[in-house]
C-alpha cells in the first residue's frame, strides 16, 4: 500500500520578493535550496534540496517566505 507522506517545504511569495541585491535568507539555508541566479533577482527554492526547517523565514524582511505543506 503507498502512503502519501506530507513535506514542508519553503515558498516564495514572488509579489513580496523584491529581489535584494544579495539575499537575506539565501545564506541561512544550511542545504543552499535558496537560488538568486543574479544578483538583484527574484529567488526560486530548489524542491529538490529543501528540508522546511524554516530557518529562511524570518531572515527575509519582506516577509516572502512561508512555509507550506506540500
Ligand atoms: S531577502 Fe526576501 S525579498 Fe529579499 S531576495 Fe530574499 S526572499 Fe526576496
Ligand atoms: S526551509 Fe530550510 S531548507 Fe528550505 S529553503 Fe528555507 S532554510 Fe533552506
Amino acid at each position: 500500500m503507498l502512503v502519501a507522506c506530507a513535506m514542508m517545504l519553503a515558498v516564495i511569495d514572488v509579489s513580496r520578493c523584491v529581489g535584494h541585491e544579495k539575499c537575506h535568507a539565501r545564506g541561512c539555508c544550511p542545504t543552499k535550496a535558496i537560488i538568486q541566479i543574479d544578483p538583484g533577482e527574484k529567488v526560486i527554492v530548489d524542491t529538490s534540496l529543501c528540508h522546511g526547517c524554516g530557518d529562511c523565514v524570518s531572515e527575509c524582511p519582506e516577509g516572502a517566505i512561508r512555509i507550506e505543506e506540500r
